[in-house]
């Protein structure tokens, strides 16, 4: 197995990652990013991003990604494609395997590995994803002004989700497999209260239908019941908001992490309570996971980074 030692490895390339990778390679670190399963992270299958901060007349997801990469290794960055498969952050310099065939030491670590979105499964979003399909209203609401869209989930994020669309689209469908709703009281009031809302408890949403994307959706009452009906509903735009799953696992064995897989990390800060290692982006951001903010917090982790290094005379 080949051996390699940096002195900042960076794990993931989405906006949190790149922008550390800026940052470090401006500072002289020689930063090596790998850039995981999904190169480009989830703004890779998104298609207009409207709301990063420098793009007046927007930019889709895939060139936004390829310019913060581009930035990256203007500065020295090492990119690479590969998946981390092991990882051992017991003590300093932590070690990681690449891909099981190549391993490497790092003095800090920079964790940006994100989230994914959670999809009910359907081969329809997957047949319609970027034509009506979309796990993220901030990002694609705009698209659906004075349209009629469709939310699945019945926790706070589906509830958030609905009321932003509610203010863009005709009319609203939340589609909640239970009768009731899990979010908060105030964000179910807020729903229940919003006039182009209409909740569908005891829903689900089992198929999606469209010559040219979404043109509407199957769905099931009582799914399951002697009384089970099943109709359709004419909508434009289908979102999911059934949680996102945080890219982990791989460091839980050495990281804190809360119940649903974020790490923790130290106040606003971007530690992990390992010296060195820190954590950016959406893989520590159950709240905000925005694009602009996982590069905010990338531009942390890496300022931590180059302050760690000079403290312990490693730079
Ligand atoms: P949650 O896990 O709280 O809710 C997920 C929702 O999706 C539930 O209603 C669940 O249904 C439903 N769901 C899951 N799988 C399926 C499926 N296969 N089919 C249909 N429905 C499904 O996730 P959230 O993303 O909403 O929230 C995550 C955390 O973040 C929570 O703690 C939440 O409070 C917090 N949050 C806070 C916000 C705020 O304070 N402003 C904003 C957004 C999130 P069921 O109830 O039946 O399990």
């Amino acid at each position: 197995m080949t051996k390699e030692h940096v002195k900042c490895l960076i794990i993931g390339s989405g906006p949190a990652g790149y922008t550390a990778a800026i940052y470090t390679g401006r500072a002289n670190i020689m930063p090596v990013l790998y850039e995981g399963i999904q190169p480009g992270g989830q703004l890779t299958i998104t298609t207009e991003v409207e709301n990063f901060p420098g793009y007046p007349e927007g930019v889709t997801g895939p060139v936004l990604m390829d310019d913060l990469k581009k930035q990256a290794e203007r500065f020295g960055a090492q990119i690479r494609s590969g998946i981390i498969t092991k990882t051992d952050l017991s003590k300093a310099p932590y070690l990681f395997t690449i891909d099981d065939e190549k391993e490497i030491t790092a003095d800090t670590v920079i964790i940006s590995t994100g989230a994914t979105a959670k999809y009910l499964g359907l081969e329809d979003e997957k047949k319609y994803a970027g034509m009506g399909v979309s796990a993220c209203a901030t990002c694609d609401g705009f698209f659906y002004r004075k349209k009629v869209v469709a939310v699945v989930g019945g926790g706070d994020t589906a509830c958030e989700e609905a009321i932003y669309l509610a203010g863009l689209a005709s009319k609203v469908y939340l589609v909640v497999r239970k009768p009731f709703l899990r979010a908060s009281k105030i964000m179910q009031e807020r729903v229940m209260k919003h006039p182009n809302i209409t909740v569908l408890f005891e829903h689900n949403a089992v198929g999606l239908f469209g010559e040219n994307g979404v043109e509407g959706m199957h769905v099931v009452k009582r799914m399951g019941a002697a009384d089970e009906e099943r109709y359709d509903i004419a909508i434009d735009g289908f979102f999911l908001a059934i949680g996102h799953q945080p890219n982990s696992s791989i460091f839980k064995p050495w990281v804190k992490t809360d119940e649903t897989g974020y790490i923790i990390t130290e106040g606003s800060t971007p530690r992990t309570g390992i010296p060195g290692v820190f954590a950016a982006g959406d893989v520590a951001d159950p709240l905000y996971r925005q694009a602009v903010t996982a590069a905010g917090s990338g531009c942390k982790a890496a300022i931590e980074a180059e302050r760690y290094l000079s403290e312990q005379g490693l730079l």
